[in-house]
């Protein structure tokens, strides 16, 4: 499948991987619907994409764990567009606290907006994607949806319900043209960490070493745009921490041996 003359639809598109794959996408050609709750940020995008190609990017302004927000976005992307041919559950908030100090309101928002949101979005798009014939799901998950590292119990939980849901949604509508892809990034160089809730609910604030360190949020993109292509089910991105995958696999004593030290920053 290629994207060119594709619509595509990003949630989280006002920073990071989210926006590195909506330039990405654009320059291959397809049409973009842009959500995430910043609107100055989620215009700069679009201003930077049109300068170069009119007429192919729209911004719907969309906070995902609000239902009436979602309902009133899709109406709204249904004005805009005749139809989605993919859809980027990206948006997401990320955790740095220990389990123990972190209050069950964060854990619940956690999970609200890593976990219910991409359900809601979805559900709310997935009949009309049947109906069109079919479409291309794709959820932004983490290694945190297949591993549980220090410092995000909630986080790994919300990722993890992620591919509960998306595997089992896959197989159940595999029969209607629809496919699901998951991502599953391990570092990446955004500001994932700054945006990342502490245990009582405030803002970590700090760009952690691990995430300054990590890939490049360019070739990330990249990496995504080819897993849908090429219509994967599963894809890791990551550097040295994607070792860990096969650790797992041929030496379970190892791998527990490494995320019990691990630095979760
Ligand atoms: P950023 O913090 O840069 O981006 C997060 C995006 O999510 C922003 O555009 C933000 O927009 C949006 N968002 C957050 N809350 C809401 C909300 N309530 N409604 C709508 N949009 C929201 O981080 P990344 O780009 O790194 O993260 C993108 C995805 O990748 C996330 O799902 C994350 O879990 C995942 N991931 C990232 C990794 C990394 O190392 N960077 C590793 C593994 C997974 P706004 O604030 O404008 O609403």
């Amino acid at each position: 499948m290629k994207v060119q003359g594709k619509t595509v639809w990003i949630t989280g598109a006002s920073s990071g991987i989210g926006e590195a794959l909506a330039v990405e996408l654009f320059g291959r050609g397809a049409t973009l619907i842009l959500s995430a709750r910043n609107e100055a940020r989620l215009n700069e995008l679009k201003a930077r994409l049109d300068s170069i190609s009119p007429g192919r990017c729209h911004v719907v302004v969309c906070d995902v764990t609000s239902q009436p927000a979602i309902d009133t976005a899709i109406e709204k992307v249904r004005q805009i567009a005749n139809r989605i041919d993919i859809l980027i559950n990206n948006a997401g908030v990320s955790q740095r606290s220990y389990a123990i100090e972190t209050s069950l309101e964060v854990v619940r928002e956690l999970l609200e907006v890593n976990f219910f949101s991409a359900v809601a979005v979805t559900k709310g798009l997935l009949p009309w994607m049947i109906s069109q014939g079919g479409g291309h799901l794709v959820v932004i998950s983490s290694m945190a949806g297949k591993f549980g590292f220090r410092m995000r119990s909630a986080y790994a939980a919300s990722k993890h319900a992620l591919h509960g849901f998306f595997e089992t949604l896959r197989a159940e509508v595999h029969d209607q043209g629809i496919k699901v892809t998951m991502i599953c990034p391990g570092r990446i160089n955004t500001d994932i960490s700054k945006h990342s809730l502490t245990g009582d609910g405030k803002l970590y604030g700090k760009m952690d070493a691990g995430q300054a360190n990590g890939v490049s949020v360019d070739k990330c993109a990249k990496i995504i745009v080819k897993a849908i292509i090429r219509d994967r089910k599963e894809v890791f991105i990551g550097g040295p921490e994607l070792f860990l995958l096969v650790v797992k696999r041929i030496c379970p004593p190892a791998y527990y041996w490494i995320v019990n030290r691990a630095s979760p920053t």
